[in-house]
């Protein structure tokens, strides 16, 4: 098998999380460099900048960019333009239209370009997928309430403009959520809680609307402490389908069907070896459209300060 040298670009929570871990497990990529402001890893080249890695080392053929969603545009845009191709981690870009300027790039320069959305990627989702492909789908439940204390603590970017703030796990449901139904759902009201004085919401109730009066309802929030839930429970015409721990595990009427550890970033990696192979783009926008749309039609609540 080819082996492509990749190198990670910002080296954060979830580069050490999961894609260290996940490359070092894969035959079709070696960790060649890092672009780190912290020096990087023990015995791997790290380079201060971006542009830097790129001048000194034509080799390096990808990069996966780890960075928070404001400043991945204008690296993903040098990588492109200087023929490497490129993961992006989700959610893919602060906006719909710079992606889509990246998907343009990706296409000149001949290089693959993935949108990774890892949630699509846990052990039970390409089930449900299947299992719902010949259902009548007639609601959907969504709840996916977190410790924003617990997962992200100290990240002011998940605060600021374009950290999505509770959309940053709530897109994830929505990855599962627009990968498993048989038919696309839009948008139709939302409400987002955000906190006094911050420009991201904490909490999001949101509805969508879909063929032959299928109802979405979701319901984010990142006050839960205690036991944490990302559930999705379907009503169908033959059952009941309910997703939980964040797609990995799987039941029809209450008896298990599917269950399995965390298998999300070994299979982002075999994806992204299957589409540099083929120089092909991957790229589905619709989680970030939903959450633009978000944006766009909720009605905005203020609720109580909240101090990290
Ligand atoms: P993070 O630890 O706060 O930041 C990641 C790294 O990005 C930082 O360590 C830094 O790298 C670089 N960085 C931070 N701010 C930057 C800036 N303004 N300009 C350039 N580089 C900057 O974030 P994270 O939790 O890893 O999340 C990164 C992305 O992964 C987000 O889009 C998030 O949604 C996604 N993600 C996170 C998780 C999770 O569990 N945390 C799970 C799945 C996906 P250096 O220190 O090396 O310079």
């Amino acid at each position: 098998m080819t082996v492509t040298d990749i190198a990670i670009v910002g080296v954060g929570k979830i580069a050490r999380d999961q894609h260290i871990p996940a490359i070092a497990g894969s035959d079709a990529f070696r960790l060649a460099a890092t672009v780190s402001s912290q020096g990087g890893l023990d015995g791997i080249p790290n380079f201060g900048t971006l542009d830097e890695l790129l001048s000194a080392r034509p080799d390096v053929a990808a990069v996966a960019l780890c960075m928070p969603p404001q400043v991945r545009f204008e690296a993903a845009a040098k990588a492109l333009a200087a023929g490497r191709h490129v993961l992006l981690e989700k959610p893919p870009g602060a906006t719909v239209a710079e992606v889509e300027t990246l998907k343009r790039m990706a296409v000149d320069e001949n290089v693959s370009l993935f949108a990774t959305w890892h949630s699509r990627f846990a052990a039970a989702v390409d089930p449900a997928r299947r299992w719902l492909s010949d259902k009548v789908v007639r609601h959907v439940t969504v709840t996916w309430k977190e410790d924003v204390r617990r997962w992200h603590p100290g990240q002011a970017w998940i605060w600021e403009p374009g950290g999505l703030g509770v959309f940053d796990p709530g897109i994830n449901a929505l990855s599962i959520v627009t990968a498993i139904l048989p038919n696309p759902v839009h948008l139709v009201s939302a409400t987002l809680d955000f906190p006094h004085g911050r420009d991201a919401p904490i909490a999001a109730r949101l509805r969508f609307a879909g063929v032959a009066g299928l109802v979405v309802d979701a319901d984010f929030d990142w006050r839960q402490t205690g036991p944490q839930t990302w559930d999705i429970a379907v009503e169908t015409d033959a059952g009941q389908l309910l997703l939980q721990s964040g797609g990995a595990e799987m039941s029809v009427d209450g008896a298990q069907t599917h269950a399995s550890g965390d298998v999300e970033y070994p299979g982002i990696y075999r994806r992204f070896a299957e589409l540099v192979a083929a120089r092909a783009i991957d790229v589905d926008l619709s989680p970030l459209v939903h959450v633009a749309d978000a944006f766009m039609l909720g009605r905005r609540q203020t609720v109580e300060p909240f101090e990290d």
